[in-house]
């Protein structure tokens, strides 16, 4: 059997789509996975609340939130209260490190099950309910300190 240079570049082309595919399976799997193991984190951490049949969608929306500086910015997360849905940025899940996120996924599940807000905006606190994304370092050595956080500031609500 000869080949020839068209026929080359034809089975090339055909192994590089193959190989395209089997990557952004294999990124789908992944996030999807994380976003499973985060709301597995989260029901442990809060069991009183049933978070394991919540309904997280990703998609691509618009909606924009305010910072703490003025500056508007694409929100990564958002949570419809009135049936608890909760909606994560396609491109920030492509693009975002591992804690940060879990730290978005938290923080929907904060306000749809927890019913916890926003601290004020002009006192910083260090919380997965702040709107500042590098809260949770990258290497999550302060993850354990934010989920701690966010269990006291629950029980304080709680007791209001
Ligand atoms: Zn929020």
């Amino acid at each position: 059997m000869v080949f020839k240079r068209r026929d080359i570049l034809k089975y090339l082309v055909i192994l590089v789509i193959i190989v395209s595919c089997v990557t952004l399976t294999n990124k789908t799997i992944d996030k999807k996975l994380l976003i499973k193991e985060t709301v597995i984190e989260f029901q442990e951490l809060f069991p009183e609340v049933n978070v394991l049949n919540a309904r997280i969608d990703v998609s691509d929306y618009t909606t924009t939130v305010q910072e703490p500086t003025g500056k508007t910015r694409l929100a990564h997360g958002i949570c419809f209260y009135s049936d608890k849905r909760i909606i994560i940025g396609k491109r920030f899940l492509e693009t975002g490190n591992i804690y940060q996120i879990k730290k978005v996924i938290f923080h929907e599940l904060g306000h749809c099950y927890l019913g916890l807000r926003h601290p004020q905006e002009d006192k910083f606190e260090y919380t997965i309910m702040n709107i500042i994304l590098d809260t949770a370092l990258t290497d999550g050595s302060n993850w354990g300190y934010l989920k701690g956080e966010l269990r006291l500031r629950y029980i304080r609500k709680k007791h209001k």
